[in-house]
């Protein structure tokens, strides 16, 4: 993605919504290597997102559920990487206004799609057998995270 500074990270988020954010430490950050930026807040119930793609940058504000009871491997629906059943939480960014209108996926609890799709970071369970490229596997996490997107800020989103 394209590199980011604190001012432009900020900026991707509404006027209400910058109350709610805390800026994550950028220093070693690999834009280059990355389809989204992902950070969780401190407290662990918060995360945020960040996406630029060909697109000027839009944020999310994502509330963090955690998943509790049998926890058989899951995958993430942005990446499709399979964790362990705590590697993967529930992630959901509110509709407008209404607190009660929320759109939810299951991600990677430590928001690491894009090393996950390109083999720096593994989970050490077993992964689906594919035989797509990584070129495709970005190409299939940035389509995905666009359709978040959309969901959240609706089709005239500029995704
Ligand atoms: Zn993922």
């Amino acid at each position: 993605m394209e590199s980011m500074t604190a001012a432009t990270i900020l900026a991707a988020f509404t006027r209400r919504q910058r109350r709610y954010v805390v800026l994550p430490d950028l220093g070693g950050v690999d834009w280059e290597r990355l389809d989204y930026l992902g950070w969780a807040h401190a407290s662990g119930h918060m995360a945020y997102v960040v996406y630029n793609h060909e697109r000027p940058a839009v944020g999310l504000v994502l509330r963090r559920t955690k998943l509790t009871g049998a926890q058989r491997p899951k995958l993430c629906s942005w990446c499709l990487t399979t964790h362990q059943g705590c590697g993967v939480n529930l992630f959901t960014a509110q509709i407008g206004d209404n607190a009660a209108r929320v759109h939810g996926d299951y991600v990677c609890n430590d928001l690491r799609c894009s090393a996950y799709v390109r083999g720096l970071l593994r989970t050490g369970v077993g992964q689906m057998r594919e035989t797509i490229t990584v070129g495709e596997r970005v190409a299939r996490l940035r389509t995905n995270v666009e359709r978040f997107i959309r969901s959240v800020y609706g089709e005239g989103a500029q995704v």
